[in-house]
């Protein structure tokens, strides 16, 4: 069975074919720069790479362009569009009501529209790309996926903010999380490699990209992450501040900074990028440091200490802690980084291999502790397009049966 899988963002949409259940990849692209005077358009597949330019006026033109692109005749790897048989979106809040992805109902739409008051840069473009898919695969099943279902579990104690009750009831100001696809996907993948059931896993994930968050997932469940009402909070991100005081702001509004400045320099020209003073990109910074860069070195000594910090917390919130998982561009890749945050904890039981750490290969499952080491250290490749393919599967198959 295909399954498509859509993640429309605010000026690009990225996509991927599967095929079901076997998990294979039959297509992969990107269309990036919609609205812009000249989009750039990349595809892999079977039928080798496809690198195209032009302009994709918004994303209803975007998504029947990648229609067109599948099936086309000479390029496309499918026939029609009725080989299609799910479309699974990435959808980045689903308040309190999604607690698990859906089959998308024009009730699940309203509801993805009244939300993005809390997700305003994300909901909004999510929904341009399932109304569009809509339009042009309008008899295929649609699935929407939240980034923050997977957190609903949160007790109280954690997702409740320690402001007035009624700002929680009247305007559901609390901890929702975000990136639940990641977090899940991996820890169901730690559960496979240590061939352990759910129900006797407790693990920390760190899932650390361009946006870094953090979750304790206690048998199978979050029960505590770092991300909270919005994705700004947390850890040091590329561009986003993560925890700051926020006296910090009513500070800099009486200075004179507008609101609108302020949420701008929070979220793009903070984090790495904002204390190096030269890039988001953790490969610049270490590069950067090495040629003696000392805002570069202290950028990402803020980052890891941060994230040391979480996961002190997150050992104490579970308890019993079996593995920590690193994933997302920046956990996968940087063995300094995860030695970085992980020195200094073996009195906890944390003991890193630097042997294996340094030798852990791009894109593989990696154990990166040392043999004996009572918690055990995983590089663990994310895959939340892979994630949603699965659910909408899931979800397609079980309509089917009805
Ligand atoms: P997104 O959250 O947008 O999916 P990614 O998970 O790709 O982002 O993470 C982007 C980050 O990962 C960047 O800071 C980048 O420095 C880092 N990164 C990506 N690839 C590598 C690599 N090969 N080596 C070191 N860092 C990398």
């Amino acid at each position: 069975m295909k399954i498509l899988v859509i993640n429309s963002g605010s000026s690009s949409i990225k996509y991927q074919l599967f095929e079901m259940p076997q998990e294979e990849v039959i297509a992969k692209g990107l269309l990036e720069k919609i609205g812009e005077e000249k989009s750039f358009f990349i595809q892999k597949s079977k039928k080798g790479n496809l690198e195209l330019e032009g302009a994709t006026p918004t994303h209803e033109e975007g998504i029947n362009f990648i229609i067109n692109i599948l099936t086309d005749k000479e390029k496309g790897v499918i026939d029609s569009i009725d080989e299609i048989k799910g479309v699974g979106h990435r959808v980045v809040h689903g308040e309190e009501e999604f607690v698990e992805s859906v089959l998308i109902t024009d009730k699940v739409v309203r509801r993805i529209e009244e939300y993005a008051e809390l997700a305003p840069l994300h909901n909004p473009p999510n929904l341009m790309g399932i109304r569009a898919a809509k339009k042009f695969l309008f008899a295929t099943a649609q699935v929407a996926c939240f980034d923050t279902a997977f957190h609903h579990s949160l007790p109280n104690k954690a997702f409740l903010y320690a402001i007035p009750y009624e700002l929680y009831e009247k305007y559901k100001i609390r901890r929702y999380g975000f990136h639940g696809t990641s977090h899940l996907y991996v820890y169901r993948r730690l559960s496979s490699i240590l061939n352990k059931q759910q129900n006797s896993l407790n693990a920390i994930t760190c899932h650390l990209g361009n946006g870094c968050s953090i979750a304790a997932i206690n048998q199978g469940k979050s029960v505590d992450t770092s991300m909270g009402f919005t994705p700004l909070e947390g850890l040091v991100m590329g561009t986003r501040c993560g925890d700051i005081d926020p006296a910090i702001i009513f500070y800099l509004l009486e200075k004179g900074n507008a609101p609108q400045d302020l949420i701008k320099t929070l979220n793009k020209k903070s984090g790495l990028l904002g204390i190096s003073g030269i890039s988001n990109d953790v490969r610049n910074l270490s590069w950067a440091r090495e040629k003696g860069n000392e805002r570069a070195r202290i950028a990402l000594e803020v980052f890891s200490y941060r994230l040391k910090k979480y996961i002190g917390a997150y050992l104490a919130v579970l308890g019993k802690t079996d593995a920590i998982v690193f994933t997302g561009g920046i956990g996968e890749n940087n063995p300094w980084l995860r030695k970085d945050t992980l020195v200094g904890l073996e009195s906890l039981g944390i003991e890193i291999d630097e042997e294996k750490n340094s030798k852990a290969t791009k894109g593989v499952e990696s154990e990166v502790s040392k043999e004996g080491s009572q918690i055990k250290v995983y590089v663990i490749p994310t895959n939340e397009e892979l994630y949603i393919a699965q659910d909408t599967y899931q979800i397609v198959q079980a309509q089917n049966k009805v």
